[in-house]
């Protein structure tokens, strides 16, 4: 079946035939661009004309770091945060509509609870809870950074948690004076046997769930992603990727988290064999953490005041930490560096990242190895000589610019503070200009997936507020589509087969109903209507 996309600006994200009239395609893949009429000569007679009708028409857009799979769980949970809600009266109310649309004796699962942005909120607990949402739900609200929960009182009775139950290894349950459970839980070993209550309760199925959220990234123009540490979500998860692929018509590229290698929880003989719509990239670490949780690891202390400690439960005094011993990183990275993989680094603090080149240097130093492509994921504050380094090293960055567009002013006021944000956040000019390969991603459940909005931020360098700041990390609407589609394929070693519209390559088209490059204020490209996608030459509208 041939097809011929014409009748819009058609960007190829190729340097040498940048903007071209037309496109053939044949099956799933493109097999010449051109002038219209030099397309029509070499097609058959039963070519199916496709006109963009002014539309603009790019490569398929990447979401280069996200998690599919807990997004698509997280999402089915009712958003109650700062990430859309402006002040705490939304806030307040969009719970209790919540719960009123939830049928009795049901678990309501709420997410998104977000005292940086709603900085009027309440400090929740149980009381609070029982009082203003309902008594009649086992509730869960989960907070943005996924690492504090709240839960009403009828939560904690159904889940057997009382004033005799003891703190987690990684977590804490917190009390009123009398020493009864107040509600509040921090961590993942005390905060997820509520969230599989709540799964378990409304029987969630993944293959379903995953569809619906298809069906949200279609809206954003997404084609291709990359599933930035596969963990435990689902028991035997590596095994139900081929529901996946039929749920979702999206080329799902993805690493493995070390932990459940390194523990016997999962392993490489598990992944499917690579084919065009999933393909095992590597192994994900982590440096440190989040800095709205206190764990970003800094080299100064983080900013203190009443939202950082009484709500967020940051100690005073603190520069977050390094979630690893270095010299057993040291071995970990090496391990798996020697074993040839691409590995990929959580790293957001300016020591993290110091420390992590300080062993990516040894390393590779001692092991030398051409290609290699690690990553560094979000970089959120890096020196520039680091930066540098990165550059010497052969590292591609992944930058999570969400956190200036949503968390941008309380970075600057609550968290970090002017002088470390001018001097080290989110340098993606520094990155380019020192030739580093770069990609933006929205860490999706953190962050909604929407790559638009990422390129509209590196280039604006402005707030969900409106407000610019950090200017002089802006880049172009060139550099920053790039990194939405070729550099981020190169960064997933898909380079050859999707991320610019070139003869060869999967027809992976997303059809948006103006050109980025048009935009007389980028800021604003983020508003552009994605029209449709297109995956392997097939208009994904119709494959659900
Ligand atoms: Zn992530």
């Amino acid at each position: 079946m041939e097809k011929i996309f014409f009748g819009g600006t058609i960007r190829t994200m190729d340097t040498s035939n940048p903007v071209v009239e037309a496109v053939l395609v044949e099956d799933d893949k493109i097999v010449a661009v051109g002038s219209y009429e030099d397309m029509v000569a070499q097609a058959g007679s039963d070519v199916e004309l496709v006109d963009l009708e002014g539309n603009a028409m790019l490569p398929g857009l990447f979401e280069p770091h996200a998690h599919f799979d807990l997004a698509s769980f997280m999402h089915k949970g009712n958003f109650i945060g700062g990430l859309v809600y402006d002040n705490a009266d939304e806030v307040v109310a969009k719970m209790k509509e919540a719960a009123e649309k939830t049928p009795k004796g049901k678990w309501l699962f709420l997410f998104g609870l977000d005292y940086l942005i709603n900085r009027d909120l309440p400090e929740l607990d149980r009381h609070w809870l029982d009082e203003n949402v309902s008594t009649e739900h086992p509730i869960m609200v989960c907070v943005q950074s996924m690492h504090t929960s709240i839960v009403n009182t009828l939560a904690l009775e159904t889940m057997g948690i009382d004033r005799n139950t003891p703190d987690a290894r990684d977590g804490r349950i917190y009390h009123d004076e009398d020493g009864e459970p107040n509600g509040i839980l921090t961590e993942q070993t005390l905060t997820y046997p509520f969230l599989l209550a709540w799964i378990n309760d409304w029987k969630l199925n993944p293959a379903e769930l995953m569809k619906e959220q298809f069906i949200e990234w279609k809206k954003k123009g997404i084609t291709s992603t990359w599933t930035a540490g596969m963990q435990s979500m689902f028991p035997n998860q590596l095994a139900l990727m081929n529901q996946w692929e039929q749920a979702a018509p999206l080329r799902q590229d993805y690493a493995i988290a070390f932990a459940p290698l390194e523990s016997g929880a999962a392993s490489l003989d598990d992944c499917p064999e690579d084919n065009p719509m999933f393909k095992f990239t590597g192994i994900k670490f982590w440096y440190d953490g989040s800095p709205y949780t206190g764990n970003m690891f800094m080299y100064d202390n983080y900013l203190e005041n009443e939202i950082m400690q009484d709500r967020l439960k940051i100690p005073a005094h603190q520069a977050g930490e390094r979630l690893f011993d270095q010299e057993y990183f040291y071995n970990m990275f090496k391990k798996y560096h020697d074993m040839g993989f691409q590995i990929s680094v959580h790293s957001q603090g300016d020591r993290s990242s110091h420390e992590l080149l300080d062993i990516m240097e040894r390393v590779i130093t001692e092991s030398p190895r051409t290609d290699h492509r690690h990553r560094i994921e979000h970089c959120a504050f890096m020196t520039q000589e680091d930066i540098q380094r990165c550059a010497d090293l052969g590292i591609t960055l992944s930058y999570h610019v969400g956190h200036l567009f949503y968390y941008g002013e309380a970075l600057n006021e609550l968290v970090i503070g002017e002088d470390r944000m001018n001097s080290m956040f989110m340098r993606c000019r520094d990155a380019l200009d020192k030739g580093i390969k770069i990609s933006l991603h929205s860490d999706d459940p953190m962050y909604f997936a929407d790559p638009l909005m990422l390129v509209a931020t590196a280039c604006s360098r402005t707030s969900r507020k409106g407000n610019r700041m950090t200017t002089d990390q802006a880049i172009t609407v060139d550099e920053a589509m790039r990194a939405v589609t070729i550099d981020a394929a190169w960064q997933q070693k898909r380079e050859n087969e999707v991320g610019s519209i070139e003869v060869g390559k999967y027809a992976d088209f997303t059809i948006l109903s103006e050109d980025p490059y048009e935009v007389e204020d980028p800021y604003n490209i983020k508003d552009i209507d994605v029209v449709t996608t297109y995956l392997a030459g097939i208009d994904t509208d119709t494959m659900y």
